[in-house]
């Protein structure tokens, strides 16, 4: 059965947002967990962090940035086209409990992942400081979303055309120096993620990391993530 789209928002110049019919998926979906979208039958397979879901609407919210061929395809499409098929959830969900003091940290278009488990884990009790970035202000995405999900909410831009001048993990490095946190969330390049770890590893802060691997199956039959 293939699945509606209601409708599909630009949110910078190459990431997207879509609302689609998935009732399956939103019945299940939890923060951290992704689908498989496939546009039609000869059409690659596109994994996709699940953004939002919406039980009674029986609808879905991705973020897709414009990576290649499909992910383009996939951006242009309008409200009322149609998308062949939708496999998920899928993956293991973030483990979300009370851990007391949290920050999660993202970079780039990995804020559409961090932003549901923020979400999570601010439901569960815990305070949350979020800390996003961008290169520039032009591709920054999710501030007023990120803003509701944390009790407090820092912003950077490589190049300070917004907020403040660096990388999010500046901002990390500063924050465990002045509060004692209990738990660290990054989604977003290798590189950035790797730097998250060394800064919390000498302090003994437990550190979760999005590692997004090469996908195959989706469901770890193929071995390959
Ligand atoms: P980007 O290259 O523009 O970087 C975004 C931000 O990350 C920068 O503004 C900076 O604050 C931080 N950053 C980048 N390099 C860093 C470094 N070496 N040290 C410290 N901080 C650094 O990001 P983009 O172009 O939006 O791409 C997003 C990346 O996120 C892609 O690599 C994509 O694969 C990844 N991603 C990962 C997941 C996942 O599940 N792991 C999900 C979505 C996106």
């Amino acid at each position: 059965m293939s699945h509606q789209i209601l409708n599909n928002l630009r949110l910078n110049p190459s990431v997207c947002r879509i609302e689609v019919e998935a009732a399956q998926v939103a019945r299940k979906a939890l923060p951290g967990q992704f689908l498989i979208v496939h546009l039609d039958e000869k059409a690659e397979r596109i994994p996709l962090t699940i953004f939002q879901s919406d039980q009674e609407k029986g609808t879905i919210k991705i973020i897709v940035q414009e990576a290649g061929r499909s992910t383009q395809k996939l951006c242009a499409l309008k409200a009322g086209d149609r998308i062949a098929d939708i496999i998920g959830p899928l993956g293991i969900p973030t483990h979300i409990d009370n851990f007391g003091r949290v920050v999660c940290v993202s970079g780039g278009v990995g804020t559409a992942e961090i932003y549901p488990v923020a979400q999570a884990l601010k439901n569960a009790g815990n305070e949350v400081i979020s800390v996003i970035g961008a290169r520039e202000r032009s591709l920054l995405i999710l501030e007023t979303e990120m803003r509701q999900a944390s009790n407090e909410l820092y912003v950077t831009t490589d190049d300070g055309s917004y907020q403040r001048k660096g990388f999010v993990s500046d901002v990390l490095s500063e924050l465990i120096e002045r509060k004692k946190i209990d738990r660290v969330f990054a989604v977003g390049p290798v590189p950035m993620m790797e730097k998250i770890a060394e800064i919390t590893r000498p302090k003994n802060i437990s550190t979760i990391v999005s590692l997004n691997s090469i996908m195959v199956d989706g469901t770890g039959m193929c071995g390959s993530c």
